[in-house]
């Protein structure tokens, strides 16, 4: 019977402590900031810094956001680059080399990011913010959209990211090809046409919709929540709207104005 008690003591207290260190390896050191707050394009605009920068993505991790949002398109000779617009300096990005493109810095001196130099910096010294990457739709259509996935998928995981990165897109097929890439991965739809048992469904974790989309069907609020998705809410910069949304209980709110909301949580 003692030794009976001895083996169930042992026992307990390896699953204790067994737990305890799959708890740690599994997340390893992260530790997500518990505010809302997901600067959009990183946190650029108070400090004039140029949106989708380094300058911007290091500035929302040293306010301590819980997420720094940017977009990957993918040049010429298939090199994928942190930029919003299809175009960088005059040049269309899908039909012009990293080194055409590079050669047009950016305001602030940098140059035009690569995803490898952004998720470099991105993991650096940083426990608490997320990496929201937003793989744009290709211009060129579907199949390419389908390699762009691919590749910064590929990429994610060559700079040992994939802890800090979760996806967003207006393309759906996208964040599908995410999910059947690797099934860990956590996807956000943008487009806001398809209703939350949509999402649940195809296995995309959130929604990420504009805000009127929300106001135009309220009970999508609800059902995410009841579905167990993340609620996430895009681009809020006003102040009635931000304090509409914390009332709402978004998991995330996306803004150009990370400063003010932060503010406002602390309140
Ligand atoms: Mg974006």
């Amino acid at each position: 019977m003692q030794q009976l008690l001895l083996l169930a003591t042992a026992v307990s207290f390896c699953l204790f402590t067994g737990c305890a260190t799959t708890r740690v390896n599994s997340t390893a050191t992260m530790n997500f900031a518990s505010n809302n707050v997901i600067a959009h394009r990183g946190a650029f605009k108070k400090n004039g810094f140029p949106e989708n920068s380094i300058a911007s993505l290091r500035e929302a991790i040293r306010l301590g956001c819980a997420g720094s949002e940017f977009d990957v398109r993918m040049t010429a000779d298939e090199i994928l680059v942190v930029n919003h617009d299809p175009h960088h300096g005059g040049m269309d990005i899908e039909s012009s080399t990293y080194a055409q493109l590079r050669s047009h810095l950016l305001s602030n001196g940098e140059e035009l990011p690569t995803l490898e130099t952004y998720l470099k910096a991105g993991i650096q010294a940083n426990k608490a913010t997320r990496l929201v990457l937003e793989i744009k739709p290709s211009p060129a259509g579907m199949e390419r959209g389908q390699l762009l996935a691919q590749r910064v998928w590929e990429q994610v995981k060559k700079s040992k990211a994939a802890r800090w990165v979760e996806y967003i897109s207006f393309d759906f097929a996208i964040l599908t090809k995410l999910r059947a890439l690797d099934a860990k991965v956590i996807t956000h739809y943008l487009n806001g046409d398809k209703s939350p048992a949509d999402l649940k469904t195809a296995g995309i974790q959130g929604l990420d919709y504009n805000y009127k989309v929300y106001q135009q069907n309220p009970q999508w609020i609800a059902d995410a929540k009841a579905m167990g998705l993340l609620l996430n809410v895009w681009t809020v910069n006003e102040s009635t709207q931000l304090k509409w949304c914390i009332s709402q209980g978004f998991d995330f709110i996306t803004t150009n104005e990370p400063e003010y909301l932060l503010q406002l949580k602390d309140r």
